[in-house]
């Protein structure tokens, strides 16, 4: 089957797309957006428009925010018994999975990713985080802290803390994992008893909008999610710099993401900032060069390399160098691509064109640049955003296929031949979101972890993420942490209470 036959099966069997034409999601229903624009959601698997969603304008966002505002001060959500709150979370998670086939047939139509993955991801683990998180509801505390107040004399006093909601949290999102990320940042807002104005990416709108009725059928009162979809620049700026919120939870490029955080600032809103990276895979002289070689294909080509903490440089102890690219290489050109409905495929299209076009200017500049093509280098297939996998040897560290994030099925080799120059290559970039070492050595992981400048190491792995394990970044990955308790805590403010007695 061609990826358009496979597109065109799904399509039929899923009912969300007979609309053709969506609104945004606001106050517990469909709401068509104020200038009645709307945008084209894009197949990149075969390029057809699937669906229309809003290009929402600033009063959208503003809709959206005063109902999240009225349901957050409404006590409905924020005021009910934490229990009721992880029950509607848990149920919330079974529907997710009851839909699973629905969810994960829209995200491989509006992102080109593989279905097994979206189900295995976006709906699995995603379902699974939001069951994580209902837990919270109800375990979020304060403490009892002895105190040392001297007033007058004989003066007693009782000192606690109790954290409370920071009130509506806005959520923006990429498209790389459409339905865990917005999943990651509403799931915690929610338990914390915060609502919530989802803000998807213009690419990949429909399940955000998906999610947000099957909130409404799980029995979340009115207001408590709401989605507004629309660009970056217009609906994403409008959020970020809007009065009515407690927090802004962003995830997208570095670029972007600083000009949430100035917007964030200047209304003093709590922020969150997940951001690009340019992860390093150090491959140590001990480690077993096929087995790294092998991960590091999983690293990098994983879901096209459109991920965050995708291993786009292999950083190889000299001994090994040669075998490690070669591997890599043969691993690169033994993938199968297709379309993502196409069980047999290993590598779908990448998110648009208009990014393909992107992918495709680092691997022509690096080719200008000198740098040797061990495997890939050009597009795939005909028609569709399909791009080979990529292996470069020979660069240098001022390269930007080296320095920049691609966000494409690239990778760079570059060898090392000591443990000192290996941490200095590795942190010698912007980026600080990830890391993985590869060795059996376990003195020398113990030596390296804290000296790499990641939020994120993984060893003898890489790409492992847990709903327990907090995750972000440093430097230019961001600031804050996603996941885990730190997450649900960040949407609360901790209140200091001193009585007294
Ligand atoms: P992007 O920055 O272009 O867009 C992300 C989201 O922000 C979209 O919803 C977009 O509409 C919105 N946006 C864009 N400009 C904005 C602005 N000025 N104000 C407010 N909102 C704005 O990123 P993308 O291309 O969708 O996603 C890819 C990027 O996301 C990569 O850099 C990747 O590393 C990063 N990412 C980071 C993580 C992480 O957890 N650290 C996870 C996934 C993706």
């Amino acid at each position: 089957m061609k990826p358009r036959e496979w597109s065109a099966a799904r399509m039929a069997g899923v009912g969300f797309l007979s609309r053709r034409r969506h609104g945004n999601f606001i106050d517990g229903r469909e709401c068509a957006p104020s200038h009645d624009a709307h945008l084209p959601v894009v197949d990149p698997a075969t390029e057809m428009t699937i669906a229309q969603a809003p290009d929402s304008a600033a009063a959208d966002v503003d809709l959206a925010v005063q109902a999240a505002q009225r349901a957050f001060e409404g006590k409905a959500w924020s005021g009910m018994r934490p229990a009721e709150r992880e029950r509607l979370l848990g149920r919330l998670s079974l529907l997710i999975e009851e839909h699973a086939d629905e969810l994960s047939a829209l995200e491989t139509l509006q992102s080109g990713k593989l279905n097994g993955l979206a189900r295995a991801i976006d709906v699995g683990a995603g379902a699974e985080f939001v069951r994580y998180m209902a837990g919270w509801a109800t375990k979020l505390e304060g403490q009892t802290l002895p105190n040392s107040i001297a007033a007058a004399p004989g003066s007693s006093w009782f000192t606690y803390t109790q954290r409370e909601p920071v009130g509506v949290v806005g959520a923006i999102v990429p498209w790389n994992f459409p339905l865990a990320i917005a999943l990651w940042k509403v799931a915690p807002a929610l338990a914390a008893g915060c609502t919530v104005v989802l803000k998807p990416s213009e690419e990949t709108p429909l399940t955000a909008l998906r999610l947000a009725e099957l909130a409404m059928e799980a029995g979340f009162p009115p207001g408590v999610l709401n989605v507004v979809c629309g660009r970056g620049a217009t609906a994403g700026a409008a959020l970020a710099a809007h009065a009515g919120l407690g927090r802004v939870s962003f995830t997208g490029s570095t670029p972007a993401g600083r000009a949430v955080g100035h917007a964030a600032v200047e209304r003093m809103t709590r922020f969150t900032l997940e951001l690009g990276g340019k992860s390093p895979m150090l491959v140590l002289a001990d480690a077993d060069p096929d087995e790294a070689a092998a991960g590091a294909a999983i690293g990098i080509f994983f879901h096209q390399g459109q991920v965050c903490t995708a291993s786009s440089r292999i950083l190889v102890h000299r001994s090994l160098v040669r075998r490690v690219t070669e591997r890599l290489g043969q691993a690169a050109s033994s993938l199968k691509i297709g379309s993502g409905f196409d069980p047999q495929a290993q590598l779908g299209p990448l998110v648009s064109k208009r990014h393909l076009e992107r992918v495709l200017g680092y691997v022509e500049g690096a080719k200008e640049e000198g740098a040797t093509v061990v495997a890939g280098g050009a597009r795939a297939l005909e028609g569709g955003c399909f791009m080979q996998p990529t292996v470069f040897a020979d660069v240098r560290a001022e390269m930007r296929v080296v320095r920049e994030e691609v966000f494409g099925p690239v990778a760079v080799v570059m060898p090392f031949d000591s443990e000192e120059e290996a941490v200095s290559m590795a942190n010698d970039s912007p980026y600080g979101l990830a890391a993985s070492v590869w060795s059996r050595d376990l003195s020398a992981v113990h030596r390296l972890v804290p000296r790499l400048k990641a939020g994120t190491v993984w060893v003898n792995a890489h790409n492992m993420l847990d709903s327990n394990l907090p995750f972000g970044g440093v430097k230019g990955s961001g600031m804050g942490r996603e996941l885990g308790r730190a997450a649900v805590e960040s949407c609360t403010e901790l209140k200091s209470v001193c009585m007294s007695v």
